[in-house]
């Protein structure tokens, strides 16, 4: 570890990475994620990690895990970041089985706020998730983890890796390889997103991973009767979840329909809804 940085407990391990609480010499808290060398066996796994830091490097927003420094020594490279001591929307959906609407509209507005930036910056995140949707202390939304982000370098660029975590892939991803995919990824993801705060599991989920794909290939999902969500939401949901990326609303078309504009949004969130359905009425 760095000599000015003193290192605390783990607070996760991803694909490649553990994740530490750290502490500056200012007393500052903050995560380090820890990668080590000798894993980063392949040339290309070498130049992913760049490509992450380079991306995440270049973003600031309220929205987007701050980017603080990184630095190497002989088997670990280091990656100083914003601290999210609340965990991410799965540990929090795992304790509230799922979200009111007024919370949903809260962390979404966030969420696509964070996106329309990074889509301003040519950025396509491609891993949107309820894993990677961190929470700050005062419960406002981090988005974080660029190991799968993509920068669009010429307009129209397509890009054509089969990327993503199979319950939030976009159709065109799995199923237009000839054609490609854009920013309209994120947008399919987010609309998995909305559809498992507010259910209270993702829209395709089922036992394989091939039976997602097809299920995703048919548009096949539907609304529990014994979870009722409003008809506002549903249509929302219907609406990000179409087949054609072409067709899926703009993220300004999202935050404009009438399930935002005519609900209840909270202020903020307060720390209690971590573990209990807060009132917001
Ligand atoms: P990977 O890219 O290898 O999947 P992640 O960036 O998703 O790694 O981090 C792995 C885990 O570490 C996360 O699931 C989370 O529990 C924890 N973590 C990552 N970043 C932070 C952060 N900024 N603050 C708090 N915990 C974090």
């Amino acid at each position: 570890m760095h000599g000015s940085l003193q290192r605390g407990h783990l607070l996760g391990e991803g694909g490649f990475a553990r994740v530490y609480q750290v502490q500056d010499t200012y007393g500052a808290r903050l995560a380090c994620k820890v990668i080590t060398k000798s894993s980063l066996k392949t040339k290309k796994a070498k130049t992913k990690l760049y490509a992450e830091i380079r991306i995440h490097q270049s973003l600031q927003h309220p929205n987007i895990v701050s980017f603080q420094d990184c630095f190497e020594d002989e088997e670990h490279v280091y990656m100083t970041l914003e601290l999210c001591p609340n965990g991410s929307l799965m540990d929090m959906l795992r304790l509230r089985k799922r979200f009111t609407e007024p919370e949903a509209r809260f962390f979404m507005i966030q969420l696509i706020g964070a996106c329309h930036y990074m889509h301003t910056h040519q950025v396509i995140h491609r891993d949107l998730k309820l894993g990677n949707i961190f929470l700050d202390k005062t419960m406002n939304v981090k988005v974080g983890d660029f190991g799968l982000a993509a920068l669009i370098e010429s307009p129209g660029e397509r890009k054509k890796t089969i990327c993503g975590t199979p319950n939030y892939i976009a159709p065109e991803v799995l199923f237009d390889t000839a054609n490609g995919h854009s920013f309209e990824v994120d947008t399919w993801s987010i609309g998995v997103i909305l559809y498992t705060l507010v259910v209270g599991r993702p829209p395709f989920q089922t036992k394989d991973v091939k039976a997602i794909y097809k299920r995703i290939q048919n548009n096949e999902y539907e609304f529990p009767s014994d979870r009722p969500v409003s008809p506002e939401v549903q249509h929302l949901i219907s609406q990000i979840l179409t087949l054609d990326p072409s067709q899926r609303p703009t993220l300004h078309e999202i935050i404009a329909h009438v399930f935002f504009v005519r609900g209840i949004i909270p202020s903020y969130i307060p720390n209690v809804a971590l573990k209990d359905i807060p009132n917001f009425s």
